[in-house]
């Protein structure tokens, strides 16, 4: 398979060499199991069964999950293989299935999918760097993107993920995500059936950053589209970008809080306690699959 999924575009034979993500053909992944610490409307009551891809086409400096985004630790999986998780994970009532940073393995999920598809909402949990003529092959087939929204400016796409054209190629993608499924649709148990939800980390020393991009979302998505405004960041992976090495402050948070609430824009308001380091799941040990 020549690979061009992601941005990055390597055009490599990645049953032959690797590209920027260091992913070979072989499915990797690093955990199969319920997740209950998503959003209400991906979670629920009773949790996502959440299907952690290995490898990252973005690779953040700062990633929580670092062990497998820049490390691709995980364990081999076939379709069939994937395909038996997913029922298991539909039979212990999950609410939804999230697919998480999956693209360099869009292939072999949707030869899984055609093996066996869950009747769940299903969930594609996303960098937003991705590729709008990729997405198109997921249409019909994911219900919701959770995709981020991480730099505004070139400068600090570059820095924090090499990829100074971050946010020129997520505009794109949220759009896309946007069009494919509409306004959101929610179920009974207030569990998103459809839709795009759209996440935002605010980063220390970056406020402005959060400012110009929330602006963004008012400006250019359609009206109703959450935002859920995340202030989990912890310093992991030993980033060393300057003011990348702390927490977001109080005063901090609030300055973007306080400009999503004046914006009007739906979503979800994160709760301190979320900056804890026992949030990150175990991945790749035995009890990391269902
Ligand atoms: S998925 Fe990996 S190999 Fe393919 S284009 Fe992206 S970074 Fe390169």
């Amino acid at each position: 398979m020549i690979c061009t999924l992601c941005p990055r575009r390597c055009g490599v034979d990645r049953s032959q060499q690797t590209g920027f993500c260091g992913l070979g053909e072989q499915m990797l992944i690093a955990r199969i199991a319920p997740h209950l610490w998503e959003e209400p409307p991906i979670s629920g009551q009773r949790g996502t069964g959440a299907v952690f891809f290995s490898g990252c086409t973005l690779r953040c400096a700062y990633c929580q999950n670092g062990d497998i985004s820049h490390r691709n630790q995980g364990q081999p999986f076939t379709p069939r293989q994937l395909a038996d998780s997913l029922r298991r994970l539909e039979e212990m009532g999950m609410q939804s299935i999230s697919f998480i940073t999956a693209t360099p393995f869009l292939p072999q999920i949707l030869e899984a999918l055609a093996l066996y598809r869950p009747a769940l909402p299903l969930v594609w949990n996303s960098s937003g760097y991705e590729r709008a003529e990729t997405l198109r092959h997921l249409e019909g087939v994911i219900d919701v993107y959770l995709p981020d929204l991480k730099h505004y400016s070139s400068r600090m796409g570059a820095l924090c993920a090499k990829a100074p054209d971050y946010f020129e190629v997520a505009s794109a993608t949220l759009q896309e995500m946007c069009r494919q499924t509409g306004d959101p649709i929610y179920n009974e148990e207030g569990i998103m059936t459809r839709g795009t939800l759209i996440r935002h980390l605010i980063l220390p020393s970056l406020t402005g950053e959060s400012l110009k991009l929330l602006t963004w979302v008012k400006d250019t998505l359609p009206p109703g589209t959450p935002v859920s405004l995340m202030r989990q960041y912890i310093p992991y992976n030993g980033v060393s970008i300057p003011g990348l090495d702390r927490r977001v402050t109080e005063k901090e948070y609030r300055r973007v809080r306080d400009h999503m609430l004046a914006l009007d824009l739906p979503g979800f308001l994160q709760e301190p306690e979320a900056a804890d380091p026992n949030f990150v799941p175990v991945f790749n040990q035995p009890e990391s699959f269902v």
